[in-house]
């Protein structure tokens, strides 16, 4: 059939009513993740390609996505050996060849990759189902099973030169996080930046897809269920306590262990990060003519955990995982000095106008959990992966193969 006249015959049936038989989406859908891309996207598919769409506009998007009445829409197709530029056009998804060809609806549209051989966003790979929703532009789901994101997720978020032990610890901490975290944004489960955690599409390395088959179904459990096994680069020495991070209720497989990632790239900050007066008050939200008071606080065993912000008409507490991200500082694990002089403020210090402020420090994240280069560092020095979790996680958490079928669901806590 002439290719024009199929995208004749397509465009026909996006503009009529759905068909009354309704076809049952694919059912191997196991999370659903929004895709940070900025249209226009280049899309290609990597093998054949069938469409399903909506009934009707359901908008604003409900919970959960991969439940919405989806319908096979009869004789759907994009070729495939083509290059397809994805963009909102006036509420419509459009999506424009480089041959001139043209698809466009104003209905949420479904790309299921009939082969499992997925698309390529960008140049990037993407296992499973792509779901293009007309809303607030235009966004991107990527619905995946879960081994094919925990490899997404582990190229995203490791180095393929770290040891294989390394990086089977991390997929099984991704793993677990990933079933803690299902649900965590409603109507999708995860978003792919580092709010959740970070995932680009398929790496092309072959060990990290090693590391994720080899521990495949693999999880850490505590009472029951899985942990909120939360990761990081590097703690700079010693990992924290989560609720001196975070506040909250302390997790007993989230406690303070010594780190050995002495050797990893981010131990030390690579530069210091000095503020004027101006981008200090700017960032804390304080008057900039009025002196400030910085009033440090401490854990039992004397480590501090953030400041007390005190001025005229402001007073607040930040901890120290605050001023990383209001700062947009490596880590929390940080010393902080007036300048010029740099004198370290290790007690209330009042600031006069025009002061500067200077953050050196250690490590890259937010302490807790995990260590990714301290991981590295064990398996260097023999530790099974086995091993290497029970370290940052401790004695409590059971590694356990998932059985059966994986719940969508998040599931209770016992
Ligand atoms: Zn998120």
């Amino acid at each position: 059939m002439n290719r024009r006249l199929v995208f004749l015959l397509f465009l026909g049936v996006l503009l009529m009513p759905p068909a009354p038989v309704a076809t049952e989406p694919p059912a191997v859908v196991v999370l659903t993740v929004k895709l940070s891309l900025a249209p226009p996207v280049t899309l290609r598919c990597r093998g054949p390609v069938r469409l399903y769409s909506l009934p009707e506009k359901v908008l604003p998007l409900t919970p959960p996505l991969s439940a919405a009445p989806w319908r096979e829409v009869h004789g759907g197709t994009i070729f495939h050996q083509l290059t397809w530029r994805v963009e909102p056009v006036d509420g419509r998804i459009v999506l424009a060849s480089e041959q001139g060809d043209l698809v466009t609806t104003d209905l949420p549209l479904m790309l299921w990759s009939a082969d499992g051989s997925g698309f390529e966003l960008n140049g990037a790979v993407y296992p499973g189902t792509l779901v293009l929703w007309p809303e607030d532009g235009l966004l991107f789901f990527n619905e995946v099973s879960l081994e094919d994101y925990v490899w997404g997720v582990l190229g995203s978020e490791a180095y393929a030169g770290w040891p294989l032990e390394a990086l089977k610890a991390n997929a099984v901490a991704i793993r677990s996080y990933t079933l803690y975290s299902l649900g965590r944004h409603g109507c999708y489960d995860l978003c792919d930046t580092i709010h959740c955690q970070v995932y680009r599409g398929l790496p092309p390395e072959a060990v990290f897809r090693t590391a994720v088959w080899t521990t495949a179904g693999e999880i850490l459990c505590w009472q029951g269920a899985p942990i909120n096994a939360v990761y990081h680069s590097s703690s700079g020495g010693r990992t924290r306590n989560n609720e001196e991070v975070w506040a909250g209720t302390p997790l007993p497989y989230l406690r303070s262990v010594e780190d050995f990632d002495h050797d990893g790239r981010n131990y030390q900050w690579p530069q210091e990060y000095q503020f004027s007066w101006v981008e200090l008050t700017e960032t804390l939200g304080v008057a900039a003519d009025q002196e400030l008071r910085l009033v440090p606080f401490f854990n039992p065993a004397g480590e501090r955990l953030g400041f007390w912000v005190n001025s005229p008409f402001t007073e607040k507490q930040l901890r120290n995982e605050e001023f990383r991200r209001l700062f947009s500082l490596p880590s929390a694990n940080f010393h902080l000095f007036i300048q010029p002089g740099k004198a370290e403020i290790t007690q209330a210090v009042t600031l006069t106008p025009g002061t500067e402020l200077l953050f050196t420090g250690k490590g890259a994240g937010h302490g807790v959990g995990l260590s990714q280069w301290g991981a590295a560092a064990l398996a260097g020095r023999g530790y099974s992966y086995g091993q290497i979790l029970q370290h940052y996680y401790g004695p409590e958490v059971v590694l356990r193969s998932a059985s059966g079928q994986l719940r969508k669901e998040k599931p209770a806590t016992q």
